[in-house]
């Protein structure tokens, strides 16, 4: 029950984040402002490491995404990616799309796990890119591709991030959030934030498998939107895990998976 309540919050926060951001890409459309982009906290790379904000401290670098994106990132040290599963309208939509397949073709149009580690590259090449790109002052390249910004200056649409989003979007009909596993830069960035906070000891909350409940159904791992090995350990320590709480929800065995901070040195 606890679980199911979980989940409706979560579906509330996202329809409310959603909500936020399509209608300020109503503003946008009539004039009153400029970007939906105004509320990406990737703004914290594309804008936060250009020279010429850099030097006008107080001025872009203050503005709300950087501070947004950098709290974000700064919290993925303490309860992981959170962000991607409650708040990220991009997430949000993928998520709906794939929803909308029936329960047979999701549980079985699953990559095996190795394929998400293999093509984990390209979301950091596109981070390491992006941040390049940035500072030596060629961050508008990086962000012409970016979905989001592309329905930022409506009318004046950046194509080459329209075409990516609408691919993102073909594609979440058919692989569950496409975007979130192989290709969000920011999602990349805030598994460096994550793993940098290993190194440094910092506990963070982990989804838990109760080993003596668990009756290795691999029920969690079929459902899981990011495509994890749940069963693999006690812990998930997978960096890409969103704390969606799908895995605690869809266990036939209520109680099992729950989430708890554990200390790096604990693992
Ligand atoms: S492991 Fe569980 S909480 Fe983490 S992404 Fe998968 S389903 Fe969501
Ligand atoms: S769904 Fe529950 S019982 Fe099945 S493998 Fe996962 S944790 Fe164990």
């Amino acid at each position: 029950m606890k679980k199911v309540k979980i989940q409706s919050l979560r579906i509330l926060i996202q329809s409310l984040f959603l909500l936020l951001a399509l209608s300020w890409l109503a503003i946008s459309i009539i004039g009153v402002t400029r970007s939906i982009h105004q509320f990406c906290p990737y703004a914290v790379v594309c804008f936060g490491l250009r020279w010429g904000v850099l030097l006008r401290l107080g001025g872009v670098l203050m503005s709300g995404a950087i501070i947004f994106g950098f709290a974000v990132l700064v919290s993925t040290l303490f309860w992981g990616r959170k962000f991607c599963a409650w708040l990220c309208p991009l997430g949000t939509v993928q998520e709906w799309l794939f929803a909308l397949r029936s329960r047979q073709y999701r549980l079985k149009c699953k990559l095996p796990f190795y394929a998400d580690t293999k093509a984990a590259w390209l979301k950091y090449a596109l981070m390491a890119a992006t941040i390049l790109l940035s500072i030596v002052g060629l961050g508008y390249v990086s962000i012409k591709l970016c979905p989001f910004y592309s329905l930022s200056l409506i009318p004046r649409i950046a194509f080459p991030g329209l075409i990516l989003l609408i691919l993102t979007l073909a594609a979440s009909l058919f692989v569950s959030r496409p975007w979130c596993r192989f290709l969000c830069p920011y999602g990349a960035l805030m598994n460096v934030f994550q793993i940098a906070g290993r190194k440094a000891g910092i506990p963070r909350k982990l989804v838990k498998r109760n080993l003596e409940r668990c009756t290795d159904c691999g029920l969690c791992s079929l459902w899981c939107p990011m495509n994890i090995n749940i069963g693999e350990n006690e812990y998930v320590e997978n960096v890409n895990c969103i704390h969606c709480g799908i895995c605690a929800e869809k266990c036939p065995k209520k109680g099992t998976i729950d989430e708890e901070s554990v200390c790096p040195k604990q693992l």
